[in-house]
Formats: structure tokens, sequence, C-alpha cells
């Protein structure tokens, strides 16, 4: 429902609360457990609003890179306590050749389930004295000069301030920005048994990333990760396009995925296809209004493969430290919040990783691709390391 349709007319009990926080996923989770870290004395004052019951069901492969590690590390999380598949080579494709990330005494990725992930997560937040209220599903914002009301569907709240943590599709940015130009990515997701066939043994504990579609006018890559359910070993297959040639005739999304399926032995038919947009980083985005501000997709995901956790976890960093400075002041215009995230190295990194969207995307041709994910290795994995991961050690040294 479009935020400005709503036409509150039940008469509604009215709390009232400091810190409220709407979305309980790994952005609205990091900006709590950092404001108790920077700030212990706000603890109380924070109240977490999630519409869903943990443990809720996200689309999401799961990857976790290095950097959202380094964030749960940081807070004194262990995030091995949860079931996850260890991922030793991530491999960067063009129609089925191409280039290997591995990093020294480090595994490339680590691929969690997000219904176990955001659940412990939400655990870790519970046990540190935050209050989160489950089954709350918010219809309506409303920025005032000295509070902010937030209507659910049986509540009213009045809030000192909001952080907006409600995802790509969230009510928050919807009711403060909804004229804003949003840049959405496509994806679907497949879950399938293990490779059983000898033949692709090899790829059993690798993830895949093959780029094969670009020149097709889908600017993105099909995806093949190893997870597991319940401890079994599964595969998480799935397609990103960021639409960044959505002016140009595409095939169906899915064929790309039953293309690729197909050449490893599955038939996309025989399983649960399912979709969830991606909003993406743009400098343009908008990112607070007073007393209101934003984190996670809400703000956007990293351009190039949506990945989106680790940046979730780290816009919890900045704005924790936004929101401490202004209960400091007693001034909520969050005027600094912007320039703020753009000279942290998570800024830096999604200014980094739109930039090179438009280039890896829009530069399509099949020669380009191929020279890139064949070629230019040493170039790519120079650029990976320095522009797109491993951004969370200059955050985190507040
Ligand atoms: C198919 C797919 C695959 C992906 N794979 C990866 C991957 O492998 N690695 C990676 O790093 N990222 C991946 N991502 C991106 C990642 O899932 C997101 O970037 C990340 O979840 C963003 O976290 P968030 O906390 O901002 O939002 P979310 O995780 O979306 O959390 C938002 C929370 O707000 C709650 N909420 C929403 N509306 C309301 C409301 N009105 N009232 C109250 N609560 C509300 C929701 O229930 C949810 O719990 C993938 C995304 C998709 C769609």
């Amino acid at each position: 429902m479009p935020c400005f349709l709503y036409n509150q007319t039940m008469l509604q009990t009215e709390t009232k609360q400091d810190i409220l926080i709407i979305g309980g996923g790994p952005s609205g989770l990091s900006t709590a457990l950092h404001l108790q870290k920077f700030a212990p004395h706000l603890t109380p004052r924070i109240l977490i609003l999630e519409k869903e019951h943990y443990p809720r069901p996200k689309l999401c492969a799961g990857g976790l890179v290095v950097d959202a590690e380094n964030i749960l590390e940081a807070l004194g999380l262990d995030v091995s306590e949860i079931p996850h598949v260890d991922v030793e080579k991530a491999h960067f494709d063009f129609a089925g050749k191409g280039l290997n990330i591995h990093l020294h005494k480090r595994r490339a990725l680590r691929v969690i389930r997000r219904d176990e992930f955001d659940a412990w997560l939400a655990q870790k937040t519970q046990e540190r004295g935050i209050s989160i209220r489950q089954g709350v599903n918010v219809r309506h914002i409303q920025a005032q000069e000295e509070h902010v009301i937030i209507r659910t569907d049986h509540e009213t709240f009045t809030a000192h301030i909001v952080i907006g943590a409600d995802g790509s599709n969230g009510i928050t940015r919807r009711c403060i920005f909804p004229h804003d130009p949003v840049f959405t990515a496509r994806a679907l997701e497949v879950i399938t048994p293990d490779y059983t066939d000898k033949t692709f043994e090899r790829r059993k504990e690798q993830a895949y990333f093959d780029f094969f579609p670009v020149p097709q006018n889908i600017a993105g890559y099909v995806w093949d990760f190893p997870t597991q359910i319940n401890g079994n070993p599964m595969r998480c297959w799935g397609v990103y396009d960021t639409n960044l040639l959505a002016n140009y005739e595409r095939p169906p999304l899915l064929k790309p995925l039953a293309k690729e399926m197909q050449t490893q032995g599955f038939n996309l038919d025989d399983y649960e296809l399912k979709g969830h947009p991606i909003r993406w980083y743009s400098p343009q985005n908008r990112v607070s209004i007073p007393r209101v501000l934003l984190v996670g997709d809400a703000v956007g995901a990293d351009a190039i493969f949506g990945e989106g956790v680790s940046m979730a976890l780290g816009y919890g960093i900045i704005a924790a430290w936004e929101i401490e400075e202004s209960f400091q002041r007693g001034e909520f215009s969050f005027r600094k919040y912007k320039h703020r995230l753009r000279k942290s190295g998570l800024g830096q990194s999604l200014f980094a990783r739109w930039f090179l969207a438009q280039v890896i995307y829009t530069f399509k041709w099949r020669w380009f691709q191929f020279l890139l994910w064949r070629i230019l290795k040493p170039i790519v994995t120079f650029v990976a390391w320095t522009f797109i991961l491993n951004w969370s050690k200059k955050d985190l040294r507040k």
C-alpha cells in the first residue's frame, strides 16, 4: 500500500518511545547493537519493531563476506555458532571460465541461511537488553518538528527518532521520499539438492558467479552456491539483474538461470522459484530527513552483486555513530549523516561498486566481458581487494 494512501480511522493506543527502529533484519539489529556499544545508556530507550516472527523466511543466498565477519567479530559475536558452509574459492566467470578468488588464511565466503542468521542476531540483540516487538507491521510514518508518528496495525507510537531498517520495499523510505527515483535490481532464487553426479564433484565446495547473461542485456550474473538446510548439503542458485540494460530487449530473467542449471545437470522446472527486488546504492539516494534516517537496503545495497548483508551491518555502525552524537547535541536534523556515510569505508565501497557496475554492465559486449573475467585477473583482483572488499576496517576504528 502506498504510504500516502494510509487513512487511519481506528482509535489506537499511543506509546511513547525514544529510539524506534523499523525492521529487525541485519541493518536494524546492527544499528541497535552499535548504539548499545557506543552509548550503553541509550539501550533501554531503543525499541525494534519487526513485522514477522523469528525465524522468518528471507530470500537471500546468505553469502557472508569478510567485512560481515569483521563487524560481527568486533561486536563480540561468533557467527560460527550457527549452521553454515565454508566456501574456499569464489569463481568469477564468463561462460564457464574465469578467475577465482582465494583469500590467504580465510574463507572466500561463509554461507548461512537467513532465517537462522537473523533469528540468531535478534537473540543476541535481546540478550544485550534491547527490546524487540515481533509481529508489528508499520503502516505509516510522519515526521513532525518535535517527534515522529508511527502507525502500526493496532497501535500508534510517537518517537523521538526513527531508523528505517525495513529493507528494499520498506515503508519508511516510501513515506519520507515518496517521489524519489528507485534503483532496483531483480533477483530470482532456487534451492536444489547438492550435486550427486561425480562429474561435478569439484564444484561442491565452491561458489560460482557467471556473467554470461550480460551480452544478452541482463546486467548481472547467475550464481551457484553451496548451502545447507537442517544440516543437509544443498545448492542455492539464482540470477541477479541490476536493470541497467532495461531499455534493451532482454530474455525472461529465468532463462539464463535455467541454462546454467541445465549445464550442471539440474532442471529449473523441478524446483520452486522465488523472486525479490534489491534496491541498490546510488549516490543520488537520499538517506535522512530530520528525526528519520535510513539504513541497509532502505538506502541501498551493492550495485554489482546485490551483496547487502555486510553492508547492512556496516550501515548500523555509521547510523549509531550519527545517533549517539545527535543525542549528545540534543539536535536531530541528521544533517551530517549523508556526509558521514560518504566518507566511511562502507560509503566508499558502495560508491566504487556503483561506479564499477556502470562500467561492467553497460560495457556489455562479449569481448569486454571475456577480457574482464578471463584476461585481466591481476587488475580485477587488485580492484576487488582495494575498492570493494575490506572496507570495514576503517569503520571499525570508531
Ligand atoms: C535473492 C537474493 C539473494 C541475496 N543474496 C545475498 C548474499 O548472498 N549475500 C549478501 O550479502 N546479500 C544478499 N542479498 C541482499 C541481502 O538480502 C540484503 O541486502 C539484506 O537483507 C539487507 O538487510 P536489511 O536489514 O537492510 O533488510 P532486510 O533483511 O530486508 O530486513 C528488513 C526487515 O524489516 C522488516 N520489515 C519490513 N517492513 C516492515 C514493516 N512495515 N514493519 C515492520 N517491519 C518491517 C522485515 O520483515 C525484515 O525483517 C540477497 C538478496 C536477494 C533478494
